[in-house]
């Protein structure tokens, strides 16, 4: 029924690949392509009789826009889902408006060099503008809204977990349980243990780049920065137990600011360890954190890609990973002038997800709903011309798909709330 070309083949590419190939009716056929094609070879023999969808593989680096048209004009794919990475964003976006094909995402646009001056001037103007400093925002894609109307194509944003799901969850909320939504605390609970000192659970240098920067929240239409790990709480999370959890500034934040109209205050919480927190500061004080290039040896070398190369691949922490994730939201607003306060979270436990795909449940729980957005948009239950956030559109039957495809909600309507300290 549909042809989808998927970028990278990484962790949530993995899972996402492995859904597609559960989902075969959907999926007929589909091509793996990255910039390593003996990753995407690999994956391909791994499922090999295990699916009835077509698989092809290819060769791409998506940093060249001329390589994405070329494959895609070779291919024909109905709709490209990225899950390379953020730097990756535009081209492939742009690639898609010159063979007007639909693209789906998990993570907005983020420059691999933010020492580049022309995306520098651009970067510290909306900085003093809109208040968050983070180096990832929506403006770069929001920016393509009218070239994709005019080429009559979709572009989804934003369809793994956080952004994505708790995206998705505030969309089905305000549809099913509020007349208004006031405040929304988004709640990431990684209770794993994968045995390391210290290993990240995604893409070391993404992780670490927006673990390590200002939080920020939103509040009575503006944004309030804060220190790093400034603002923390504790809290109760079913399925996995008490955890100290820390506000930082995340990506949905902004989108749903825009989309969830009358909302007063938007906040992210993520829990970490001790352990985690005082290696990643010593990482940063000793500069191993740096995007910027440094001479060692004679050789130019990026901090951060070096220390990427040191830490354990986030792929090979499947096996080894024990205990579950809590991710979700909650809620608070007025139903019927009666004022309300529910939560909305999924528990997966990273054993479970390690049987079916060979993942832990960080990747699988972002690599499900990339398959699902793909669904969505291939299907065309999710399908205008423009540029879309996720809850942009009806949340239902994105939801109906969570709980088919592995991700099964609850809804809790007498919940524990967020207390915080500084
Ligand atoms: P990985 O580092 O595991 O995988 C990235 C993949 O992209 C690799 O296969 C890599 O190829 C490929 N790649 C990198 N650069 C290029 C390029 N120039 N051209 C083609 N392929 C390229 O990352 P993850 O799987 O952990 O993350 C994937 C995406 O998911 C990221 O954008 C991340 O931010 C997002 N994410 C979103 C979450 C959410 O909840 N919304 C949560 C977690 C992640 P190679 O093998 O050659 O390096």
């Amino acid at each position: 029924m549909s042809r989808l070309l998927v970028i990278g083949c990484g962790g949530v590419a993995s899972v996402a690949i492995h859904k597609c190939c559960q989902n075969s009716e959907v999926f007929t056929d589909i091509c793996i392509a990255s910039r390593t094609k003996e990753k995407c070879d690999a994956l391909k023999d791994k499922l090999a009789g295990t699916t009835k969808t077509r698989i092809e593989t290819a060769k791409v680096d998506a940093d060249h826009v001329d390589e994405v048209i070329a494959l895609i004009k070779d291919y024909k794919p109905d709709a490209v889902l990225n899950v390379a990475l953020p730097y990756q964003d535009l081209t492939i976006m742009d690639a898609c408006l010159a063979t007007g094909v639909d693209y789906i995402d998990t993570a907005n646009f983020e420059p691999e060099n933010t020492d580049d001056p022309e995306w520098k001037a651009i970067y510290e103007k909306r900085c003093k503008e809109l208040g968050f400093t983070a180096l990832f925002d929506y403006s770069w894609q929001w920016d393509y809204k009218e070239r994709f109307e005019k080429a009559n194509i979709t572009a989804l944003l934003g369809t793994g977990f956080d952004p994505g799901v708790t995206s998705v969850f505030s969309a089905y909320a305000l549809k099913h349980y509020f007349d208004e939504i006031h405040t929304i605390d988004i709640l990431d609970c990684n209770g794993g243990d994968h045995g390391y000192p210290f290993a990240t659970n995604f893409n070391p240098e993404i992780n670490l780049r927006e673990v390590s920067s200002n939080g920020s929240y939103w509040e009575e239409g503006r944004w309030i920065e804060t220190e790093p790990m400034e603002i923390k709480s504790r809290y109760h999370f079913p399925q996995v137990g008490e955890k100290d959890m820390y506000l930082l500034h995340h990506e949905e934040i902004e989108s749903l600011a825009k989309n969830i109209p009358g909302v007063k205050r938007i906040r992210f919480f993520m829990t970490f360890g001790q352990s985690y927190l005082t290696h990643m500061k010593c990482l940063e004080n000793v500069g191993m954190l740096s995007t910027s290039p440094v001479m060692f040896n004679g050789q130019e070398i990026v901090p951060i890609q070096f220390l990427k190369a040191l830490l354990p691949d986030p792929a090979s922490l499947g096996p080894r990973t024990k205990g579950k994730t809590n991710i979700g939201c909650i809620f608070t607003g007025v139903k019927d002038g009666k004022e309300k306060t529910i939560y909305i979270y999924n528990v997966c436990d990273h054993e479970e997800c390690y049987k079916e795909v060979e993942s832990q449940a960080i990747s699988y729980t972002t690599g499900v709903p990339a398959m699902i957005g793909a669904m969505m948009v291939v299907t065309g239950q999710w399908k205008n011309p423009g540029v879309f956030n996720v809850e942009e559109f009806d949340p239902d039957p994105y939801m109906e798909a969570l709980n088919k495809w592995g991700l099964p909600w609850v809804v809790c309507e007498d919940p524990e709330t967020v207390t915080v300290w500084r």
